[in-house]
C-alpha cells in the first residue's frame, strides 16, 4: 500500500519538530499539522518566556547590589509595556526559525488542527484527507484549573504573557513548578505577590531541605507564601477578584493565576475510535518505544504524561525516529534526569531526594547551607544549598541538589556525574574551583545526617 507520507507528526512544538526533522534528514518523506504557534509551549507560552521573565525580574535586585558594591546607580521603573513588545517579537522570531527548520529540511507543513481518522489517515480541519505509514502525535499539554466557584475568573500560564498591563496585585494558587516560578517573577517585577499552596510546603516531591530553602529565600525575597491554604471562591469585584479561602478569609486581588497542573492535549484527536489507550489522567498511553496501543501510531511528550519536560520530548522524539526510521529500537532513558526549577532563589537538581533515597536504602548525606560570597558583600540574606545524597553501600551520589544563583547551570554538570555512576570520592577527589559557591560540592568533609 503506498501513502502520501512516510510520517505525520500532529503538533509543532519540541517533540513534534525534532521528531518530523530528524526524520526528514534520513530521507523519510514527512508532514506535520500545527493548529496554533510553531514552537508549542516550550517557545511560545512557557520555558523561554518564563526565563526571559526571570532574567526582567531580577534586574531590581541587582540594582540594589550593585549600590551595595558602590555604584551610584538608581532603579529606574520597569516597563512592562516596552517588555512585552521585545518579548513577542523575540518569539515571533523563534517561531519562524522553527518554521524554517521545518521548510529547509523539506518536511510539508499544514497550519490546521488535525486528528486520526484512521490508524493511517488524519484528516485536516479543512477535511482533507492525508495517509502515512507512521503518524507521530505530539499534542503537549495544556493548563488545568479546578472546578469551584468563580474558577473563570482565574487566568493560567497561557495568559501571563499577554497582560495589558502589569497588575499591582496577584494571587498564584498552586506549589508547583509554575506556580513557584511565577511568584518570584511577579514579586521581582514589582507586583505584591501572594502564593496560596494547599499542602505543607511546595515544591512536593523534590529534596526536603532543598523545598525549604527555596521557600525561605521567597518569602525572604518579599513572595507572601501561604501554605495550608486554598480558594474556596472567586468573585469580581470593580475590575478585581475577591477570593475566599479556606481558612475563611477574605483578600482582594487584582489579578489571580492558577498553576495547579496540566492535562495531556488528547482529546478529540479521533483516538477512543481507532483504539488508541488513553490512561487515567487522559494521557496516551505508550510503550518504552514511545509506540501507542495501534502499532503505525506513536506519541512522544508531555501528551504522553511521562516526565514533562521539553529536553525529553526532544529525547523521546529522537529515539523514536531511531526506534522506526533508523532500524534501530531505542527506548528514551528517563534515568537521572537533571532540572531546574527558576524559582527566585533558583534550583537545581539531579537523582534521588533524601527522603527517597532513605526509603531506598541506607545513606550519608552531606550538605551545607551558606550565604554567598557575593550576596553576602551586599548585605543579602539569602542563603545557598549544596547537597549530596549517598548510597552507603556502593557510596554513589544517589542525589545531589543545589539552592543557588546559576544553580541550573550547576546542576547540568553535575548532572554527567550523577549520570556516569560518581561516587561521593570521585567528587573528594576532584580539585575545588575557588572561590566559587559550587566547589563546596567536592570539599564536603562529614555527612550531617546518615541513617
Ligand atoms: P505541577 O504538577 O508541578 O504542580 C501543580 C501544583 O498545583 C501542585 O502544587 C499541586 O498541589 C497544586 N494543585 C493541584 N490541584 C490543585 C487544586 N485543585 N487546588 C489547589 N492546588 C492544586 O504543575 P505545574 O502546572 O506547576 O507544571 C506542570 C509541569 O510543567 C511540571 O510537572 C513540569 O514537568 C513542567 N514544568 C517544568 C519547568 C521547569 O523545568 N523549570 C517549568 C514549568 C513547568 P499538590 O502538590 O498538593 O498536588
Amino acid at each position: 500500500m503506498s501513502f502520501d507520507y512516510d510520517l505525520f507528526v500532529i503538533g509543532g512544538g519540541s517533540g513534534g519538530v525534532r521528531a518530523a526533522r530528524v526524520a526528514a534528514q534520513e530521507g523519510v518523506k514527512v508532514a506535520l499539522a500545527e493548529e496554533d504557534r510553531y514552537g508549542g509551549t516550550c517557545v511560545i507560552r512557557g520555558c523561554v518566556p518564563k526565563k526571559l521573565m526571570v532574567f526582567a525580574s531580577e534586574y531590581a535586585g541587582m540594582v540594589e547590589d550593585a549600590q551595595a558594591y558602590g555604584w551610584d546607580i538608581q532603579a529606574g521603573s520597569f516597563s512592562w509595556d516596552a517588555f512585552k513588545g521585545k518579548l513577542h517579537a523575540e518569539l515571533d522570531r523563534l517561531e519562524g526559525i522553527y518554521r524554517n527548520i521545518l521548510k529547509n529540511n523539506g518536511v510539508e507543513s499544514f497550519d490546521q488542527r488535525a486528528k486520526l481518522a484512521d490508524a493511517h489517515t488524519v484528516e485536516l480541519a479543512d477535511g482533507t484527507r492525508k495517509t502515512a505509514k507512521h503518524i507521530l502525535i505530539a499534542t503537549g499539554g495544556w493548563p488545568t484549573v479546578p472546578e469551584f466557584p468563580g474558577a473563570e475568573l482565574a487566568i493560567t500560564s497561557n495568559e501571563i504573557f499577554h497582560l495589558d498591563a502589569l497588575p499591582e496585585s496577584i494571587l498564584i494558587v498552586g506549589g508547583g513548578y509554575i506556580a513557584s516560578e511565577f511568584a518570584g517573577i511577579m514579586n521581582g517585577l514589582g507586583v505584591k505577590t501572594t502564593q496560596f499552596y494547599r499542602g505543607a510546603q511546595i515544591l512536593r516531591g523534590f529534596d526536603e531541605e532543598a523545598r525549604n530553602v527555596v521557600a525561605e529565600g521567597m518569602a525572604e525575597a518579599g513572595v507572601d507564601l501561604q501554605l495550608n491554604t486554598n480558594v474556596t471562591e472567586m468573585r469580581a469585584e470593580g475590575g478585581k477578584i475577591r477570593v475566599f479561602d479556606t481558612h475563611g478569609k477574605e483578600h482582594l486581588f487584582d489579578k489571580v493565576m492558577y498553576a495547579t497542573g496540566r492535562a495531556p492535549n488528547a482529546d478529540n484527536l479521533g483516538l477512543e475510535d481507532i483504539g488508541v489507550a488513553r490512561g487515567g489522567n487522559g494521557a496516551i498511553v505508550v510503550d518504552a518505544y514511545s509506540q501507542t496501543a495501534v502499532p503505525s501510531v506513536f506519541a512522544v511528550g508531555d501528551v504522553t504524561d511521562r516526565v514533562n519536560l521539553t529536553p525529553v520530548a526532544i529525547r523521546e522524539g529522537m529515539a523514536f525516529v531511531e526506534t522506526v526510521f533508523k532500524g534501530n529500537p531505542t527506548s528514551p532513558d528517563h534515568d537521572l534526569i537533571p532540572t531546574a526549577i527558576f524559582t527566585q532563589p533558583e534550583m537545581g537538581t539531579v537523582g534521588l531526594s533524601e527522603e527517597e533515597a532513605a526509603a531506598q536504602e541506607a545513606i550519608e548525606v552531606y550538605s551545607t547551607s551558606f550565604k554567598p560570597m557575593q550576596q553576602a558583600f551586599a548585605g543579602r540574606a539569602q542563603k545557598v544549598l549544596m547537597k549530596l545524597v549517598v548510597s552507603k553501600a556502593n557510596r554513589r551520589v544517589l542525589g545531589c541538589h543545589i539552592v543557588a544563583p546559576g544553580a541550573g547551570e550547576m546542576i547540568q554538570l553535575a548532572g554527567i556525574a550523577v549520570k556516569m555512576g560518581a561516587t561521593k570520592e570521585d567528587f573528594d577527589r576532584t580539585v575545588a574551583v575557588h572561590p566559587t559557591m559550587s566547589e563546596e560540592l567536592v570539599t564536603l568533609k562529614t555527612p550531617v545526617r546518615a541513617t
